[in-house]
């Protein structure tokens, strides 16, 4: 059965009248914006001019502003200040935006910006991952301490473009000249299958539910076992770790627990460093699990990650919740409308202090 608490009524709807949810054209904005249409809200894409077709192309999506360039978003922060939007960040906010930018802005904004800094920074990640219990793969200092196969992680990548994969102490000493002038880390290889977890944390009812899975599809690393290894032998093909494309999974079921204490363990640890509110929403928490099913953490996103796109129709878990289609997209939107509805809208924006 669904939790009362979590279904639309009529007044719900028609509160999402009054609001405009707003995001930028791209990552997941399609979601976003068609789970707001679905909870009664009015939409609102920030788009650029090679994408603005696409986002007025859906009817989901009842207004388009259109700026040059994603990091000119700034310069329309007083237009929205103005009027009753709630942005939804994602990916690219974060991307396009720096972190005083985020901070500056005063418009309604789902999620909690103090986490960023937690988020923004690896040694930050690592100790509030730690804190939680959660299994991180080790770090290295220095070339000479590598014992063991070890990715090289550079700093600021996205989708794990440029990282290396770096057999020994030797190797490194090797390739290390491909990796001057750049900021990196060099982290235990976990050898087992990627795995990602979407999660949604609702402060209105304090429940932690699992979204959705997915595993992301990285070239040419998942390609390599096509290769018999006798044959790559010689051919001087290295690992990369650039994302191409997500597929859906479902998790064993008997390791669902475990996934699910994890989720519950992050937040609580975020509510003691980012106090009150800590990490609350979309997040996703980036595993490996080992063949003696061990999950390691290779990184926490405190939002909507794109994986969850798969999923715009709801998944097997969100099914169990929900009994209709329920995207991350949408189920934010429904929160918001939730603490419109109990007049706790302070209680999932961050607005600088406005919020009523
Ligand atoms: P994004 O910010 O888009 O999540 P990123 O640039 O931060 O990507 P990661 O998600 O950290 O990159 O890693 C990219 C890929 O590199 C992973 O999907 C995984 O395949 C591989 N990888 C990262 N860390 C490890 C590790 N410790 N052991 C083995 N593989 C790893």
């Amino acid at each position: 059965m669904i939790a009362p608490e979590l279904l639309p009524t009529p007044a719900q709807q028609q509160v999402g009248d009054f609001y405009t949810i707003a995001t930028l054209g791209s990552h997941s904005a399609l979601q976003i914006l068609k789970g707001a249409r679905d909870e009664g809200f009015k939409t609102l894409a920030i788009a650029s001019y090679e994408t603005e077709r696409l986002y007025r192309s859906f009817n989901f999506v009842d207004e388009v502003i259109t700026i040059s360039r994603y990091q000119d978003f700034m310069s329309l922060v007083p237009e929205l200040e103005e009027r009753k939007v709630i942005i939804v960040p994602h990916g690219s906010f974060v991307a396009y935006l720096s972190l005083e930018e985020h901070k500056r802005m005063n418009v309604p904004y789902f999620g909690n910006k103090a986490v960023l800094d937690w988020e923004a920074s690896r040694e930050m990640q690592r100790v509030w991952l730690t804190k939680a219990g959660l299994k991180v793969p080790r770090q290295f200092r220095s070339g000479s301490e590598i014992d063991r196969p070890v990715i090289v992680k550079l700093y600021g990548a996205q989708g794990g473009k440029g990282y290396m994969f770096v057999r020994d102490a030797a190797d490194f000493e090797r390739r290390a000249g491909e990796l001057t002038r750049q900021n990196y880390v060099l982290q235990e290889y976990i050898i087992g299958v990627p795995f990602y977890i979407h999660y949604f944390y609702s402060p209105l009812t304090g429940k932690l539910e699992i979204m959705s899975m997915d595993r992301r599809y990285e070239t040419n690393v998942d390609s390599l076992g096509r290769i018999p290894a006798a044959a790559q032998e010689g051919m001087d093909v290295s690992p990369s770790y650039v994302v191409v494309g997500n597929s859906p999974l479902s998790l064993r079921e008997s390791m669902l627990a475990e996934a699910y204490r994890m989720g519950e363990d992050v937040v609580r640890v975020s509510q003691e460093i980012c106090p009150p509110k800590g990490l609350f929403g979309a997040f996703c928490i980036e595993t490996i699990i080992t063949p003696d099913a061990q999950f390691y953490i290779m990184e926490i996103s405190a939002r909507i990650v794109a994986g969850t796109n798969l999923f715009i129709d709801g998944s097997p878990y969100s099914y169990l919740n929900y009994s209709e289609p329920m995207s991350t997209g949408r189920r934010i939107a429904r929160e918001i409308k939730n603490a419109l509805l109990s007049n706790s809208l302070h209680a999932v924006l961050d607005d600088g202090g406005s919020a009523g």
